[in-house]
């Protein structure tokens, strides 16, 4: 069996900015993904607070996997929609990107500097101690010095080592990527309704638009019905045939446990965010690539960043600006006072 010095698990923007620069530093890496293979997932949108990191990693967006965001329109609040224009914002407003694009450059980037990368591979379960991990993955079972824990939401590793599951609400998302003629100008598009908020994106292939639809699991809202409440959204994919769908959780818990002996969580493995800030690509790759270089000394572990309580209560006032429409709305009103539950985190002795 191969031993490596990290095992990285998920290959998904923080785990694979983590392994090209653990590769990069001369670290024996292996990196765990339970898909086949990249395929495109909810999150389209990489802002611009996401450029500076994609470029130390080496990675600059361009066509066709990914082309600029020309304007955020916003059918938020009550009142006409709000347009920011990209061309009047100083660092631009972001890309629409095919992820599985960047995926697989910055796998690519990734493998050409030594990093094995094991598509198929659900790791399902960890033992043995820092500095000799065993994984028990589909694939074969891996050892490794330390385990990088990037799986997403699903934290495996902090769930393997006894960190808490239960997620601060069930937020879901309802997310289609729709084929029809013309896909319109590369805009996000947002807008609320009573149970919960959509937005639109044009995507970079021609004719192709991601649409979302952000609720509660428990208003047990549907497509059709929440469309029928959303004109601009309506207006902008009608007619257009679905080529794929799926329904992901993204509820926002906060901050997580970021990590323990021997192993440390990446991305939202370790705070997840809620979609509506745009942020968690940023925050996967920085924490990713941060991870690396601490690993590898040439950066200072980090001071534990506060819980994000300023951002939490921006995004109460976000939701209070668009809850004040639908005031009895059970989703706006779970979401404008303060119910969020702090998780109890344990970890294993
Ligand atoms: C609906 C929605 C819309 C979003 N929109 C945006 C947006 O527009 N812009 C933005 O910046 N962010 C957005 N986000 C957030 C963004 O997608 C995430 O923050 C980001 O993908 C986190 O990256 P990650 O690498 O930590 O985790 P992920 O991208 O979730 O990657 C985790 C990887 O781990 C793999 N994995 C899981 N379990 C295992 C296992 N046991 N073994 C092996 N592999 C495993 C998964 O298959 C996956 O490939 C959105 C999120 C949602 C839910």
């Amino acid at each position: 069996m191969t031993v490596h010095d990290v095992a990285v698990i998920g290959a998904g923007p923080a785990g694979l900015a983590a392994a090209l620069t653990l590769a990069e530093g001369g670290a024996r890496v292996v990196v765990l993904e339970r898909s086949e293979s990249f395929r495109d997932m909810p999150g389209e949108h990489l802002g611009p607070a996401a450029l500076p990191v994609l470029a130390r990693l080496g990675w600059t967006p361009r066509a066709p996997g990914a082309v600029p965001l020309s304007a955020i329109v916003s059918h938020w609040r009550a009142g006409p929609p709000v347009r920011q224009e990209a061309l009047f914002d100083p660092y631009g407003l972001g890309f629409a990107i095919e992820r599985a694009t960047l995926l697989s450059d910055l796998a690519a980037r990734a493998g050409a500097a030594g990093a094995a990368l094991r598509f198929g591979s659900t790791a399902r379960g960890i033992s043995g101690r820092p500095g000799d991990w065993r994984i028990t993955c589909d694939s074969g079972d891996v050892t490794a010095g330390a385990i990088f824990d990037a799986s997403g939401r699903a934290r495996r590793v902090a769930r393997a080592l006894g960190a808490a599951a239960g997620a601060a609400d069930d937020l879901i998302c309802h997310h289609r990527v729709l084929a029809g003629a013309d896909a319109g100008a590369v805009e996000l598009v947002l807008e609320a309704v009573d149970q919960g908020w959509w937005y639109t994106l044009a995507l970079p292939r021609p004719g192709r638009i991601a649409a979302g639809f952000v609720t509660d699991r428990m208003t047990g809202a549907v497509w059709e019905s929440a469309l029928g409440r959303a004109p601009a959204t309506r207006a902008r994919i009608g007619g257009f045939s679905e080529c794929t769908r799926c329904t992901v959780p993204c509820g926002s818990p906060g901050q997580h446990l970021a990590g323990g002996a021997g192993w440390r969580g990446l991305g939202d493995a370790h705070a997840a965010s809620d979609p509506l800030s745009g942020l968690g690509l940023a925050r996967a790759l920085s924490d990713g690539r941060e991870a690396a270089r601490v690993y590898l000394g040439l950066a200072p572990e980090p001071v534990p960043l506060p819980p994000r309580s300023a951002e939490t209560a921006t995004r109460r006032l976000l939701y209070a600006e668009a809850g004040a429409r639908w005031p009895r709305a059970s989703f706006w009103r779970a979401r404008t006072e303060d119910k969020r539950r702090p998780l109890a985190l344990r970890e294993r002795a």
